[in-house]
């Protein structure tokens, strides 16, 4: 059915090119337009409610109504709208907010420097990787190793790093000096009778010898998140970041935890980082920083680090790089009190039990025909679907079951997300084990209805 003229939806097909969307599909298809929020659900402009079961892109944490968000925005607006971090100039909450997640740091980190998204905090780190390497003399060790099926961002070094296809296809992408590394997915890739650490020493030996194949000088730094996201909810096995990251410090490469998801409480920890035992030299972080109500990102610093960045910026003259809303203080405000509420409400604590409980509920998809495996930990979740539950044979063409579910999940009064064939849980930090129970509920009616298209 096309939009009535002059609805937002056809306004939207008329003015509207969309982030990760076939435009011309939508163009027949059109947007479902999202009104309003309430807790962990969002409104259509029909009235009907969804529970969000991605927290909008993995992001809102404390929900779509969190008036103290909305009250510290206002009150930072009617203080100081806008101030800025360049040339010696500083903004309280953007220092407030700085001490606050070095305090926090699962590591010690000694500075914090602001962006506005994910993907810019990422771009920040490998440009200043770069600044770092050249400062100490070492111009050929510049490259820097992701993984297939990471994601660090669109920005054109960040989409190079990001391990998918779809970032990199007719982009020109990636630039030079990124390397990928293998995706640590035990399910898919483990051999016939290999256990979880034997793949994960796989991993590392395979990191290895790419290292040794390229010459330790020539690499810089490896990027990861501590649990795949957008790349299909994919846990790292027993003792792997044990492994790689005694691989990083025998050849001098610097560790970058990619925390824009994990970051948070979304683990049950404050960080991925800790969860899994990652000591990380820079760390990027967004989303659930500010629950995603205003937009911004941050680079958290070793001292080690950041004193070879001074000193180099004092050689210049100055540090070149900085955005014009680096540490904004009405975002960096909304921040602060997004890190209080958390601690108050001891959220991350509560994630490690609704975490486990939505863990368990999945677990009883294990059996089901279309499901292959289920994953997750905290409040992160992955059902992979299967053509063949026996031999892990995907569905061809990917993706079109996993839209298939997508859709009937929409009409079930849930928003998830399919990465190809994998159905994405991430549901905002504040559910509760009744609404778990709910969303659980709607999924199950709709992998039920695409049991029976399958057929
Ligand atoms: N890093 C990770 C792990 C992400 O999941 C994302 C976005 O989903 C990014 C970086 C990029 O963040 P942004 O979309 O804010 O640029």
């Amino acid at each position: 059915m096309s939009p009535k003229p002059n609805s937002i939806a056809s306004r939207d097909i008329a003015y509207c090119l969309h982030p990760y969307t076939n435009a011309r599909a939508h163009e027949k298809k059109g947007p479902l337009v999202i009104t309003h929020g309430k807790g962990i659900e969002v409104f259509d402009d029909q009235g009907k409610s969804y529970i969000e079961g991605m927290a909008g892109l993995w992001s809102t944490s404390l929900g779509f109504s969190e008036e103290r968000l909305v009250e510290a925005a206002a009150k930072q607006m009617r203080a100081l709208p806008f101030y800025h971090g360049f040339t010696h100039k500083t903004a309280i909450p953007a220092v407030e907010l700085s001490e606050k997640l070095i305090a926090m740091a699962p590591v010690p980190m000694s500075k914090v420097i602001f962006a506005n998204s994910g993907s810019e905090a990422n771009d920040t780190i490998v440009k200043l990787v770069w600044y770092y390497n050249n400062a100490l003399g070492r111009p050929e060790k510049k490259k820097i190793i992701s993984r297939v099926k990471g994601y660090h961002g669109v920005t054109v070094a960040t989409a190079s790093m990001t391990g998918l296809p779809v970032n990199q296809t007719d982009f020109d992408l990636p630039i030079n000096n990124i390397l990928h590394t293998s995706c640590p997915h035990y399910w898919r890739f483990g051999k016939e009778g290999e256990s979880e650490e034997a793949f994960a020493s796989r991993m590392a030996c395979e990191l290895e010898e790419m290292i040794l194949s390229e010459g330790p000088e020539t690499i810089a730094a490896f990027i990861g998140e501590p649990v795949m996201g957008a790349g299909g909810v994919i846990i790292p096995p027993a003792t792997y970041w044990e492994k790689i990251q005694t691989v990083l410090r025998k050849h001098d490469i610097l560790l970058i935890a990619d925390e824009v998801i994990c970051g948070f409480g979304r683990t049950g920890n404050s960080f991925g980082s800790q969860t899994f035992g990652i000591e990380p030299d820079i760390m990027s972080m967004a989303k659930a920083l500010s629950s995603s109500y205003l937009p911004i990102s941050a680079v958290m610093l070793n001292d080690k680090f950041y004193q070879v960045i001074a000193d180099n910026s004092d050689k210049i003259g100055v540090l070149g790089h900085g955005f014009t809303y680096s540490g904004h203080p009405v975002c960096a405000a909304v921040a602060l009190e997004t890190l209080k509420i958390y601690e108050e409400r001891n959220l991350f604590a509560q994630v490690a039990e609704t975490g486990a409980h939505l863990q368990n509920r999945l677990a009883a998809f294990k059996d089901h025909p279309l499901v292959g495996e289920v994953r997750g930990i905290g409040l992160i979740a992955g059902v992979e679907l299967v053509q063949n539950k026996r031999t892990k044979e995907s569905f061809s063409p990917a993706g079109k079951v996993g839209t298939y579910l997508n859709e009937r999940a929409v009409e079930e009064g849930l928003i998830i997300r399919n990465m190809g064939d994998t159905i994405a849980f991430c549901p905002p930090l504040i559910i509760t084990d009744d609404q778990i129970d709910q969303m659980i509920g709607r999924f199950a009616k709709a992998l039920e209805k695409t049991l029976d298209w399958t057929r």
